[in-house]
């Protein structure tokens, strides 16, 4: 499955909002979207005065961009998510983020054991990670609760690992999951609550928009 390999930054400015995709210089004055916060592009300052008046579609529009640029995920496969959100029990609103929160890139990035999305989906790839200890190298592949993702044996010697050990700490755990930094390893211990879904995210207009 291909990725965007844009500037990332150019994203968040879109949306016009920070949507953290880099890790620490997200909340340096390096920033982007601190020093340029308006859209990118030729008419990218008059565009952001116009949001006031943008149409439902619009808003719609931006909202489901929004998700899938959070979590990285091309047009296609966002799609797919959604058909299953709607298919299972429940909202399905809820459903898609729950989906997007439990993939394995995901749940990688949430544990600490990378700064954002897009390294935790090279680490993945890499073959650095193993789920029930087996080595699984899809991001995209979802997990259930008591899953326990681990770094391979292989993958421990190398430096990134060795500075990980030291710092992981100091990162956020959201509550689901639980953590053990010295082992580099994590279980998911039960699906995620909405108001633990992080991102500020507008699922609802996200379902308005494939319902249309
Ligand atoms: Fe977005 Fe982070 Fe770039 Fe700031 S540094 S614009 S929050 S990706």
């Amino acid at each position: 499955m291909g990725r965007y390999i844009g500037p990332v930054c150019k994203l968040c400015r879109r949306e016009g909002e920070k949507l953290f995709l880099k890790g620490e210089r997200c909340y340096s004055p390096k920033c982007s979207f601190e020093k340029r916060g308006f859209a990118p592009g030729m008419h990218g300052r008059t565009r952001q005065g116009r949001q006031e008046r943008e149409s439902d579609f619009a808003r719609q529009l931006r909202a489901k961009q929004k998700a899938r640029r959070v979590y990285g995920i091309f047009e296609r496969q966002f799609r797919r998510y959604f058909g299953i959100a709607q298919h299972a029990k429940g909202l399905t609103g809820y459903n898609l983020l729950r989906t997007l929160e439990l993939r394995l890139d995901n749940v990688v990035f949430r544990t600490g054991l990378a700064i954002n999305r897009a390294q935790a989906r090279q680490l993945v790839n890499h073959g650095h990670i193993q789920v029930n200890n087996k080595r699984a190298d899809v991001p995209s592949m979802l997990l259930n609760p008591g899953d326990m993702i681990t770094v391979t044996e292989s993958a421990r010697s190398k430096t990134y690992w060795k500075e990980v050990v030291d710092f992981v700490d100091k990162r956020l755990c959201p509550v689901w999951i639980e953590r053990d930094s010295k082992n580099l390893s994590a279980r998911v211990l039960r699906l995620p609550e909405r108001s633990e879904i992080e991102g500020n995210l507008n699922e609802q207009l996200i379902v308005e928009y494939y319902s249309r």
